[in-house]
C-alpha cells in the first residue's frame, strides 16, 4: 500500500477498474436519425416560437427542427451556428430545462417538452464530424484584435470578429483553449474530448492565432494590448473563489470545488484521483452539484450538499437537485458553515448553524451540527479577479466587482470591450450567456472600426 494514499479515509481507486467509464459516460447519449425525425416531427412549428425568446443566442429553433423533420440536419446545423457558434456544446450544457425546454408550449401543454437540446446535439455533431464549414472569411480589413481569455465569451468573439475579416489573436493563460468548456463543465456533459474538437472546429475558419501561456497582468498588459491593437475584448471569465467565512477552513482537505472539478476533466486515468469515504459540499449551484455529483462517481459513500437557503433559493435547477438525489447524494437546507473540525491539520468533519429568515433577512439559529468529513467543497460561488488588469489603472471601471460594460459590451476605457462571466450583466453565468456577450461585443467592435458595420 503506498503510503498518503489511503489516509484519512481519502484514497484513490474506490471503484472496480471499468466502472469508471460506465459512471462518466455521456449524461444524454445523442439520439440516432430515427429518433431524431421523431422527436423533431413533435413540434408545432410555433410562430411566434418562446423556446427562442427564452434562448440567449436566439437560436431559430422552429427553424432548425423543421430542417432535422425534412432531412437537412446540415441546413440545421447552419442554422444554429449562424446565432450560435458554440452550438455543440450548448447542447450539452444548457439547462434547457430552465430555459428553452421550459417554454415550449408542450411542455406548458403536457409537461413534455420537444427535446430541443438533442435535437441541436443531433444537428451539430453531424456538421462537426463531417467538419462541414459554413463561414468563409470577408476580406481581410488589415484591423487587429485581441481577445484575452479562449473561453465561450472569446471564442465566440474571435470566431465573429474572424469571420468579417479581422485578425485575431487571443491571450490565453492556461496551456488548453475552452475555458470552463474544458475546465470546468462535469466531464459526463462532455465526453470524449469534445471541448478541444468544438475549438478546432471553431477557429478553422483561419485569422484567429491562440497564444497559450500568456497571462494578462503578467505576461501583457491591458494598456499595451490597447496601444498595439486596433480592439481589446476581455472575456477572462471569473478567477476568483468566494471564502467560506468559517473557522478552520485552511485544514488539508477543504477543497475549492471548481479546481477538483478541473483535476477531474484532466485526469488521465480517473482511478488515480483521490476522494474521501464522506464528502460534505458547501453551496446551492451547479458546481455544487456537480462536484457532489462526480464525488459520488468517483466512489464517495456519503456525499451531503449543505445550503443556507431553501430548496426554491437553489440556483441549481430542479433538473440538477433531481439528478443529484438520483445518484445517492443528499441535499440539506438552511445550514451554514461555521468550522471546520479537523485533526492534526486534517479536516475530520464540519460544524454547521441552521438559518432562519427573520424579517427578509437570513440569520443563524444559534442551534448547531455536527458533519463527519473526509473532504469539505467550497462551491459558494466564484467571484472577478481583477489583478489581470493592472497596468489599467482606473481607466476601466467595476461594479459590483466585475468589468462594468454598456449594452454593447463596452467597458469605460476606450478600444476595450468585455463579456461573459467577468462583466456585470442582467444575465445568468452560463455557457450560452458567455456566447452571446461574445458574439454581441465582436459585432459592436465590427461596427466600431469599419463604416456602417461594412470594413
Ligand atoms: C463548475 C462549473 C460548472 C458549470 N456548469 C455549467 C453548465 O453545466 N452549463 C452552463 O451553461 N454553464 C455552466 N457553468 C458556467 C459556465 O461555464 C460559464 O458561465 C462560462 O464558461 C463563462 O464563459 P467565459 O468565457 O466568460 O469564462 P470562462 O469559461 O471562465 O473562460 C475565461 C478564460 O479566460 C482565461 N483567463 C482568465 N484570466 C486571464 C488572464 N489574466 N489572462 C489570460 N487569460 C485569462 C481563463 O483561463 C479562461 O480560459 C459552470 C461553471 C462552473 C464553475
Ligand atoms: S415552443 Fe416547442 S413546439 Fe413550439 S416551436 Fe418551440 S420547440 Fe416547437
Amino acid at each position: 500500500m503506498a503510503i498518503g494514499l489511503f489516509r484519512d479515509g481519502v484514497q484513490p481507486g474506490r471503484l472496480e477498474p471499468t466502472r469508471y467509464a460506465d459512471n462518466f459516460s455521456d449524461l444524454h447519449p445523442p439520439l440516432d436519425d430515427h429518433e431524431a425525425l421523431v422527436e423533431a416531427d413533435r413540434c408545432y412549428f410555433c410562430y411566434d416560437a418562446p423556446c427562442m425568446q427564452a434562448c440567449p443566442t436566439s437560436i431559430d429553433i422552429p427553424m432548425f427542427i423543421r430542417q432535422i423533420a425534412t432531412g437537412n440536419p446540415l441546413g440545421s446545423a447552419k442554422t444554429i451556428f449562424d446565432q450560435n457558434i458554440l452550438g455543440g456544446m450548448c447542447a450539452r450544457v444548457c439547462p434547457t430545462e430552465t430555459l428553452c425546454e421550459e417554454a415550449c408550449v408542450r411542455e406548458t401543454a403536457e409537461g413534455k417538452p420537444v427535446q430541443i437540446g438533442r435535437l441541436q446535439r443531433y444537428a451539430t455533431d453531424e456538421a462537426m464530424q463531417q467538419n462541414k464549414q459554413f463561414y468563409q472569411r470577408a476580406p481581410g480589413t488589415g484591423r487587429k484584435i485581441a481577445v484575452v481569455g479562449a473561453g465561450p465569451a472569446g471564442l465566440a468573439a474571435a470566431h465573429r470578429l474572424a469571420v468579417k475579416g479581422h485578425d485575431v489573436t487571443i491571450f490565453e493563460a492556461r496551456p488548453k483553449s475552452g475555458g470552463l468548456n474544458e475546465y470546468g463543465i462535469a466531464a459526463y456533459k462532455s465526453t470524449d474530448n469534445f471541448a478541444q474538437a468544438e475549438v478546432d472546429y471553431v477557429t478553422s475558419v483561419g485569422g484567429i492565432e491562440i497564444k497559450h501561456g500568456v497571462a494578462l497582468g503578467s505576461d501583457v498588459h491591458l494598456s499595451q494590448l490597447a496601444a498595439d491593437f486596433d480592439a481589446v475584448f476581455l472575456g477572462m471569465g471569473l478567477g476568483g473563489v468566494n471564502a467560506l467565512h468559517a473557522d478552520g477552513e485552511h485544514a488539508d482537505g477543504v477543497l475549492d470545488a471548481v479546481d477538483f472539478i478541473a483535476e477531474i476533466r484532466q485526469a488521465q486515468d480517473l482511478s488515480t484521483l483521490p476522494i474521501g469515504r464522506r464528502v460534505v459540499v458547501i453551496g446551492g449551484g451547479m458546481t455544487a452539484i456537480d462536484v457532489a455529483v462526480q464525488s459520488k462517481l468517483l466512489g464517495a459513500e456519503d456525499v451531503t450538499i449543505c445550503y443556507r437557503r431553501g430548496q426554491e433559493d437553489m440556483n441549481a435547477s430542479e433538473f440538477e437537485q433531481d439528478l443529484a438525489t438520483a445518484k445517492g447524494v443528499v441535499i440539506r437546507h438552511w445550514l451554514q458553515p461555521k468550522r471546520v473540525l479537523s485533526e492534526a491539520g486534517k479536516v475530520t468533519g464540519i460544524e454547521l448553524e441552521y438559518t432562519t429568515m427573520v424579517d427578509g433577512r437570513l440569520v443563524g439559529t444559534g442551534e448547531k451540527l455536527e458533519l463527519p468529513a473526509d473532504q469539505v467543497f467550497k462551491a459558494i460561488g466564484q467571484k472577478f479577479d481583477a489583478s489581470g488588469l493592472n497596468g489599467s489603472g482606473t481607466a476601466l471601471l467595476l461594479e459590483q466587482g466585475r468589468i462594468k460594460v454598456d449594452e454593447e459590451g463596452r467597458t469605460s476605457m476606450s478600444k476595450v470591450w468585455a463579456g461573459g462571466d467577468c462583466v456585470v450583466d442582467a444575465r445568468e453565468d452560463l455557457t450560452v450567456s458567455a456566447v452571446a456577450a461574445g458574439r454581441d461585443a465582436a459585432e459592436s467592435i465590427h461596427r466600431s472600426l469599419t463604416s456602417n458595420g461594412r470594413a
